[in-house]
């Protein structure tokens, strides 16, 4: 058994708290709880945090690596807790411990599950296999090498994107802002439902037009089978695939499951105030939480819910009741490359490209969050000026007038 930090051992009998999961949730836990009157303790199987929802932005190149990760260890440490760099194999929940894949066994007082999601193959063959899950850096970085050689390719250079949801349109984007205007690939959207965005009357045609006849779009298709080089459709066409990029939905960790949290690996049941049903001891936030009221899988939903699941978790050691976690509803915003942007709030679409400017202005100030030494009011004006530099802001603005409202039919 590997020991625990010297650091660690020498701060006395306060109460042990364990996150597991060090990306939004997990990370805005680890932030609200006291250094003082807890041990905090936070694992991840990897060492970098990574701001997801700019991801695709790596296909255009538009964003680095490093400008979408943040190190772990170093945030951690500036905020008196510790970091541990290990995937969690097995909860044992009567003996309040966990225990790695490295057989390390860390035992806690109060248990924060934050452990977010990952992609659902839906029990398709060949995707496990054969697809590209577009939900790490790392992913992406696989998808970008792959994208680079299809495009030097004489011919085949045939890429299915499956899935016309956020994630699927926001791939699509940065792949037509960087091989659109050369026609270097041959582009193909898979999507079951009928229409793009359905319930929005109008957008799926704003979206076509965007797209320029520069990709074939499936609609009210599924995909039935993924091979290395091709795709299969329920219509029993087979679409010719060198690259398959897989964005049709997410389904929990298997860690809830395994640990009798959940059911068929079905997000970890939480009352509202973020505490399991089943364990009194265990709370779970951000994507990896089944709230009792439904709520969109957002990295905003995410942090708030950590920074509530801290309070909760510090309230319950000093005997204090819960409060429900009530979310201040924000709208969702869609960079279609650098050809449209579109928010999603309630009943309402609005799409115009200048949206795409505050998907980047959100990205430039959410991502100091993840500075170790705080916010800086100059830093933050000087990475928002760079990152507005790497857009056409004259384009955005004059196609603006171009800016449409929908309403949910
Ligand atoms: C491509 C993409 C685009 C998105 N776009 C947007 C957007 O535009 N706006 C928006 O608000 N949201 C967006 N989202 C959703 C958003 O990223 C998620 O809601 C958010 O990441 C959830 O945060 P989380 O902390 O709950 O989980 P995650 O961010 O998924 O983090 C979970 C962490 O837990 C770790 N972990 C899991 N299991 C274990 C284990 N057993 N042991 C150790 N560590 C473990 C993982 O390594 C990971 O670091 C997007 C997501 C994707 C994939």
């Amino acid at each position: 058994m590997a020991l625990l930090s010297r650091r660690f051992l020498a701060r006395g009998p306060r109460h042990r708290i364990v996150i597991i999961g060090g990306n939004f949730a997990g990370l805005a836990a680890a932030r609200a709880l006291s250094t003082r009157e807890h041990h905090v303790i936070l694992l991840d199987q990897h060492p970098q945090a990574e701001w997801l929802p700019n991801i695709h932005e790596l296909l255009s190149r538009r964003k680095t690596a490093a400008e979408l990760q943040a190190s772990r260890q170093a945030l951690l440490q500036a905020w008196g807790h510790d970091f541990r760099l290990a995937e969690v194999a097995a909860i044992e929940r009567q003996q309040q411990r966990l225990i790695t894949t490295e057989n390390e066994r860390i035992d806690y007082d109060l248990l924060l599950l934050a452990t977010g999601s990952r992609a659902h193959d839906h029990g398709i063959p060949g995707v496990v296999e054969h697809a590209l899950h577009p939900r790490s850096v790392a992913q992406c970085m696989r998808i970008n090498n792959a994208l680079t050689r299809l495009a030097a390719l004489p011919s085949g250079r045939d890429v299915v994107i499956v899935g016309g949801g956020l994630e699927g349109l926001e791939m699509l984007g940065e792949i037509l802002q960087r091989f659109g205007r050369e026609g270097r690939l041959n582009l193909h959207l898979v999507e079951q439902e009928e229409k793009l965005f359905a319930r929005f009357p109008g957008l799926h045609e704003r979206l076509l037009t965007q797209m320029r006849g520069q990709v074939q779009v499936h609609t009210g298709r599924r995909i039935t089978a993924v091979q290395a080089d091709s795709v299969q459709l329920d219509n029993g066409r087979e679409l010719p695939s060198r690259l398959t990029i897989w964005s049709a939905g997410r389904r929990s960790q298997v860690l809830a499951s395994n640990s009798g949290l959940a059911r068929d690996n079905a997000d970890i049941a939480v009352h509202a105030s973020l505490q399991s049903q089943l364990d009194a001891r265990i709370f779970a936030a951000g994507d990896a939480a089944a709230l009792p009221f439904a709520l969109d899988k957002q990295a905003h939903y995410a942090q708030t819910m950590g920074t509530h699941a801290a309070a909760n978790m510090q309230g319950l050691l000093q005997g204090q009741t819960l409060r429900d976690f009530r979310p201040l509803h924000k709208p969702s915003l869609l960079a279609f490359g650098d050809r449209d942007g579109i928010m999603f709030f309630e009943r309402q679409a609005v799409a115009s490209p200048a949206l795409i400017a505050l998907k980047e202005g959100i990205y430039q100030y959410g991502i100091q969050g993840w500075q170790p030494r705080g916010r800086g009011l100059l830093r933050l004006a000087g990475q928002l000026q760079r990152g507005m530099s790497e857009l056409d802001l004259w384009k955005l603005l004059l196609n603006s007038r171009d800016s449409t409202v929908f309403v949910q039919g």
